[in-house]
């Protein structure tokens, strides 16, 4: 296994190389806060090299037929599976999730690049029967054109190889912003490709101040549509950005995931459940169950539980052995959640475990459950993206889905219950994208993946996610 940290280029036009003004990043080990790297840091001349690349490359892979499409993207993800050792090391050490996750998120991105390279070639049109004799009309998918993409920090890969996959098989090229503070795991998604043997301007990946870059590339007018993971603020900066210039998007943004747990269900199996769900990557994920609104009968039970396995959790270092949760990813995160947990506790909510950071030295922070927030507290009101439960009773499941329905982010939301009218009513009644009952079970390749409402629009999984990168071209021909 390679050891040393590498020092990340940028990819463009087929070749990795430094910024042209030789401007780099330093990269920070949330664990020890010591340099673990450098990124280099796109300049406008770089962005413009991509830009070309990616109009020549478009030409190219638009034309080149899907079976050769599916192919190459097959190769990568053979490619990416054999670097998954090295490449979740990196990933840890730039990110900090345990090395288990990072392998973990690894193997899955190379089964969303196979399924995607599956769907590429059945991305059908159709026939519409028409009105006269002679007559064909064809409504036909065509890729949209170059795609610019600004993926986070949270999930590395996970959040480039979604854009990257549907992007490929549509037929586009695409231009990858990734992120800063994690950028080794994204090269060598990129790096697949290209042993993969995907033709230069295809793909190209850059690295730098975001504000400057999705400036540059929102405007050209070789882009053609934009995908962004991330908040919702900035989430409506782009798409503002991206309406002036009529570009096609996909916003994967910010949520506040509501858990319902109804007063019937086995509650120690939900609590199991939801605390691996709550702490995994530290809380650091957009369909993280954030507010666990519990029917008051067994409300003392659950927040006994979740209390019991919050304080149960090994933290530490990603890299050592048996450790479940790593630091936060960044110092930002750390102050953040120290302030919304400050003003909650200040508003009279009780913290049952954790509640603070750990140690001085890296970015650690205990998982923590918090109960009786009232909903005026700013934790009850923004996402938190942190290792932070909130459990509150519900008087009535009446009560519960009111409260899940209140703020205006609609991404991923959970419940748990037995009786058949409760079930219903948790997958009818909250208004979300994704509703995930009696089971944690979203984030697959073949199921849509997206929000609704503040939480954003467009699909980044299932048969939609394609369509995302697709415009309809409708022809009628009559024969002579
Ligand atoms: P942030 O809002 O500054 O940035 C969020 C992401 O957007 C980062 O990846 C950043 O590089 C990017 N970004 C910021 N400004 C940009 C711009 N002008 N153009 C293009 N990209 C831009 O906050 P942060 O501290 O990095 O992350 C914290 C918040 O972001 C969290 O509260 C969470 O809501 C959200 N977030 C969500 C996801 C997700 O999976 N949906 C992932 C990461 C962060």
């Amino acid at each position: 296994m390679e050891s040393s940290h590498p020092e990340t280029q940028l990819f463009i036009n087929g070749a990795w190389r430094n910024s042209s003004n030789g401007s780099r990043l330093e990269i920070l080990d949330p664990a020890t806060d010591e340099i673990v790297g450098y990124v280099s840091s796109a300049a406008i001349p770089d962005l413009d090299e991509a830009l070309a690349a990616s109009s020549a490359g478009f030409d190219m892979w638009k034309a080149t037929p899907a079976i050769d499409r599916s192919g190459i993207m097959r190769r990568a993800a053979a490619h990416l599976r054999d670097s998954a050792d090295t490449t979740a090391l990196h990933m840890t050490s730039e990110q900090g999730k345990p090395l288990a996750e990072s392998r973990m998120e690894v193997m899955a991105a190379a089964e969303i690049i196979e399924w995607f390279a599956e769907e590429a070639r059945r991305s059908y049109g159709r026939l519409i029967p028409a009105r006269a004799a002679g007559v064909t009309q064809m409504a036909m998918k065509e890729p949209v054109g170059p795609v610019a993409a600004f993926t986070p920090w949270n999930f590395p890969i996970n959040q480039t190889v979604r854009k990257l996959s549907a992007a490929l098989a549509a037929g586009c090229s695409i231009i990858i912003k990734g992120p800063e503070e994690t950028p080794a795991a994204p090269a060598a998604l990129v790096r697949a490709f290209e042993k993969a043997g995907i033709p230069a301007g295809v793909v190209g990946l850059v690295y730098g101040d975001p504000a400057m870059i999705s400036e540059h590339l929102i405007a050209s007018p070789i882009i053609r549509k934009i995908s962004f993971t991330g908040s919702t603020a900035v989430g409506k900066h782009l798409a503002a950005l991206a309406g002036r210039h009529m570009k096609k998007t996909t916003m994967e943004l910010g949520g506040h995931g509501p858990c319902i747990i109804c007063a019937d269900t086995d509650v120690k199996a939900a609590a199991d459940l939801l605390a691996r769900a709550k702490f995994r990557n530290a809380g650091q994920v957009c369909i993280s169950p954030t507010r666990f609104l519990v029917e008051a009968p067994v409300f003392d039970e659950f927040l006994d539980h979740m209390t019991k396995a919050a304080k149960s959790i090994k933290v530490g270092s990603g890299l050592e052995e048996g450790v479940q949760m790593g630091p936060l990813a960044n110092r930002r995160r750390v102050s953040a959640i120290e302030e919304l947990l400050a003003d909650a506790v200040a508003l009279g909510a009780n913290i049952t475990a954790g509640g603070a950071r750990i140690g001085s030295k890296g970015n650690f922070f205990a998982p923590t459950v918090i109960a009786n927030v009232p909903a005026s507290a700013r934790i009850m009101n923004e996402e938190p993206f942190g290792p932070v439960a909130i459990i509150n009773p519900a008087a009535s499941l009446d009560d519960a889905i009111a409260e899940a329905n209140r703020l205006p982010y609609g991404l991923a939301s959970y419940g748990f219950a037995r009786s058949a009218r409760s079930i219903e009513r948790l997958g009818l009644e909250i208004v979300t994208g994704m509703t995930s009952i009696n089971h944690i079970g979203l984030g697959l390749a073949e199921t849509p993946f997206g929000g609704v409402r503040d939480s954003g629009y467009g699909s980044e999984g299932g048969s939609e996610a394609i369509g995302d990168y697709q415009v309809t071209r409708f022809v009628t021909q009559r024969a002579v």
